[in-house]
């Protein structure tokens, strides 16, 4: 589903991105982990071009990023993008912040949309709220929110950048509910999170970055029982 190879990016003279080279295939599940700084956010921006990369490859969906803009279109047709902040519309109730996106870039009839938008929102197990502003839902509902309005436009992999990171703890696990839900139903999932029980119990494979660059690719079992790399080691022994 995604081809990264050489991946580059610098910003300025930082160098954010070095040499990354990533597979992920359809159905699988990558877990993304590693310090503050070390190139998650900018990694999997560039997957679907909120970033440009400066050198390398990226093949999503087949389709090869550079820099012709329909593949930009194309790209972003393939990929569901969550972030840590859930980036909701204020001003638009649930449901319209899940419909107006089909609408606006789809063309889709609103009753479709809205029908299209009730369906997700319930498997994200939101339904009595459908009516409400983003302002007066908990941070966890606001989050199962982005999360169906992400699905509203059918991706065929999506992303999240530490999705509970700025949740309170009581409702880190209703969002990653959602998304063990969605995972076992076989949607393509990078996800760049710290929440490892998350990992153990979804990732086909979690890959460890630091300072730009891969450092390791593992299997659950082994990543978290056996980690090959000093750097890899030092870092589960401060946040397990
Ligand atoms: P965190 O865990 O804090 O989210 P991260 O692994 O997601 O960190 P990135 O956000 O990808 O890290 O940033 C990687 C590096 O690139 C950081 O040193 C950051 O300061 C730098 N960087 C990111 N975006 C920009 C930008 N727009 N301009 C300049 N430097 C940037
Ligand atoms: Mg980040």
């Amino acid at each position: 589903a995604i081809a990264i190879r050489e991946l580059d990016k610098v910003y300025g003279e930082f160098h954010a991105l070095r040499g990354v080279d990533l597979e992920v295939s359809e159905r699988e599940r990558v877990v993304i982990c590693g310090p503050s700084g070390s190139g998650k956010s900018t990694l999997i921006r560039c997957i679907n071009q909120l970033e440009r990369h400066d050198g390398g490859a990226i093949v999503v969906g087949g389709v090869a990023l550079g820099d012709d803009l329909r593949n930009l279109d194309a790209v972003r047709r393939e990929t569901g993008m969550v972030f840590q902040h859930f980036n909701l519309f204020p001003h638009l109730t649930v449901l319209e912040n899940c419909a107006l996106p089909q609408i606006l870039s789809r063309g889709a009839r609103r009753a479709t949309a809205e029908e299209k938008a009730q369906g997700y929102l319930a498997r994200v197990r939101i339904t009595e709220q459908a009516g409400k502003y983003p302002g007066q839902l908990s941070g966890g509902q606001q989050q199962r929110v982005a999360i169906a309005r992400a699905l509203c436009m059918e991706p065929r992999i999506m992303l999240f950048d530490e999705p509970t990171s700025a949740l309170d703890p009581e409702m880190i696990s209703e969002v990653l509910d959602v998304m063990v839900d969605l995972a076992e139903a076989g949607m393509t999932m990078v996800v760049v999170t710290h929440e490892m029980g998350f990992a153990r119990k979804v990732a086909d494979r979690v890959v460890y970055m630091e300072a730009g660059r891969i450092v390791e690719t593992a299997p659950p079992d082994r990543f978290f029982s056996a980690p090959r790399d000093d750097r890899t080691r030092r870092f589960l022994s401060k946040i397990l």
